[in-house]
C-alpha cells in the first residue's frame, strides 16, 4: 500500500487521467467553521505553546458535550477522555500501553493495518480472525478456541467497518461487550465512521451498551465525519484506567495536537450532527450513483448503511491485487485489493466514494472493462 502513491504520481505525470478511489480521504472541504477557527486560534500565542496531553479543556469539554448529546454517555471531560492526533496513534499507543509479550489481541481481517501494527510494535501476538459474509462480516468471539482467550487481553472492532461497511446490531454488541467482561479483556471499539450512516440508520457509541463503560475505551476522528484527515484530531474515551495508560506511553511519543487545531475541533463538535449530516448525504448522493453503476458493469455491489467505502467481491479465483494493478495500468483507476487489508480479505476490492458523481460513474465503466477481460 506504502507504493502507491508513488505510483499514482508516476501515472499523472506520464498525463494519465487517473481517478483515485483508493485511500478513505474525501475531496470535501473542511468545515467553513473549522477553517475560521483554526485562523483565529493561531493569531493567539497562548495557542502556539506546547499541549501536552491535557490539551486544550474547552476541546476535551466538546467532546464531552457531544457524548452526551449524541449517545446519551456521560464522561468526564478530564480523565476519560484523551486529545488524539488523529485515532490512528491512539490504537496503536493503546496496544503498547496495555499489551505484554505473550498477550494475544484479536485482530479482524480485513482490518485497519494498526490493529495489527500496534500489536506486532508491543511485541504481543496478534489473533486474525476473518470478516467473511458467513457471520455478517462481524467477530465471533464465542467461536474463538479457550487456549487463545485466556491470554487474550485486547479486541479490535471497528464498526460501521472498514473496509467491509458492515454494522454492527446492537444485540451484538450486547453479547461481545459481556464476552469481554467475562474474560477481562479490554475492548478497543474504533468508530470513526459512526457519523457516514444512510437510510435512517443510527451507529451508536459502544458506551450506549450495559456495562461497556468497564472494558471499552473508543476511539472517535475528524477525520471522515468531518473531512479532516490531514489535521490529525480525535480522541479516546472511556475507562480513567485505561486513558491515563495511553497518556503515559504517548508521554513518551508526543506532546499532543496543535491546540489552534484542538480549538476548531472544539467548535466543529458544538455543531457536529448538523455538520456530519452535510457530509453524509453528500456520500449517500455518490453512493446512490455508484451503486447501480457498478452492478450495471457486471460487479456484485450491495449498498452500504454506512461508511465511504463498496467492498466488492470479484469474481471466483481472481487475485485481487491483479485486479489493482490492471485498474490501475490500464484504466488509471485507483483502487484498494483485499490483500492490504490482510491474506484473509483475498478476493475482494475496496472502493471509496470520495470523487464527485461523474468520475465515479466513469470510474465504473473503466473498472467494467477490467472485469469483463478477466
Ligand atoms: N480507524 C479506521 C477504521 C480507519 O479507517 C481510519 C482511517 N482510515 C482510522 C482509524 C484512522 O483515522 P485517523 O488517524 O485519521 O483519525
Amino acid at each position: 500500500m506504502e507504493h502507491l502513491p508513488a505510483l499514482k504520481r508516476k501515472l499523472l505525470q506520464q498525463g494519465v487521467d487517473v481517478i483515485d478511489i483508493g485511500p478513505g480521504d474525501a475531496d470535501f472541504p473542511p468545515p467553513e467553521v473549522a477553517v475560521e477557527a483554526l485562523a483565529r486560534a493561531a493569531r493567539d500565542p497562548a495557542m502556539s505553546r506546547y499541549a501536552f496531553q491535557i490539551g486544550l479543556p474547552k476541546f476535551r469539554e466538546s467532546a464531552a458535550a457531544y457524548m452526551l448529546r449524541r449517545f446519551g454517555v456521560t464522561l468526564d471531560p478530564m480523565k476519560e477522555l484523551l486529545p488524539l492526533l488523529g485515532s490512528k496513534e491512539g490504537l496503536a499507543h493503546l496496544a503498547m500501553a496495555i499489551l505484554n509479550p505473550g498477550d494475544v489481541a484479536l485482530v479482524p481481517e480485513p482490518g485497519y493495518a494498526v490493529y495489527h501494527g500496534g500489536t506486532v510494535l508491543a511485541d504481543a501476538e496478534p489473533y486474525l480472525y476473518p470478516l467473511t459474509p458467513r457471520t455478517s462480516f462481524l467477530v465471533e468471539l464465542e467461536e474463538l478456541p479457550p487456549d487463545i482467550v485466556k491470554r487474550m487481553r485486547l479486541v479490535f472492532l471497528n464498526y460501521p467497518n472498514n473496509p467491509t461497511a458492515a454494522v454492527a446490531p446492537r444485540e451484538y454488541l450486547e453479547r461481545t461487550v459481556a464476552f469481554c467482561r467475562r474474560h477481562d479483556i479490554v475492548l478497543a471499539y474504533d468508530n470513526p465512521y459512526c457519523e457516514l450512516t444512510y437510510d435512517g440508520y443510527v451507529a451508536p457509541s459502544i458506551f450506549e451498551i450495559p456495562d461497556a463503560t468497564d472494558v471499552a475505551i473508543e476511539f472517535h476522528s475528524f477525520s471522515k465525519s468531518f473531512c479532516m484527515t490531514g489535521w490529525r484530531l480525535a480522541w479516546a474515551a472511556g475507562r480513567a484506567d485505561l486513558i491515563a495508560a495511553m497518556s503515559r506511553v504517548k508521554n513518551y511519543a508526543d506532546t499532543g495536537p496543535f491546540l489552534a487545531v484542538q480549538a476548531a475541533g472544539a467548535a466543529v463538535l458544538e455543531r457536529a450532527e448538523e455538520l456530519a449530516g452535510g457530509y453524509a448525504a453528500r456520500f449517500r448522493e455518490r453512493r446512490d450513483a455508484m451503486v447501480p453503476a457498478l452492478t450495471a458493469q457486471g460487479f456484485e455491489c450491495d449498498t452500504p448503511r454506512a461508511t465511504m467505502y463498496l467492498w466488492l467481491p470479484l469474481p471466483d479465483g481472481m487475485p485481487s491485487a491483479a485486479f489493482q494493478q490492471r485498474a490501475l495500468e490500464e484504466v488509471g483507476v485507483v483502487t484498494l485489493p483485499g490483500s492490504a487489508f490482510g491474506k484473509g480479505a483475498e478476493g475482494f476490492v475496496r472502493l471509496a466514494l470520495t470523487v464527485a458523481v461523474p468520475r465515479l460513474l466513469e470510474a465504473a465503466e473503466r473498472l467494467g472493462r477490467v472485469l469483463a477481460t478477466v
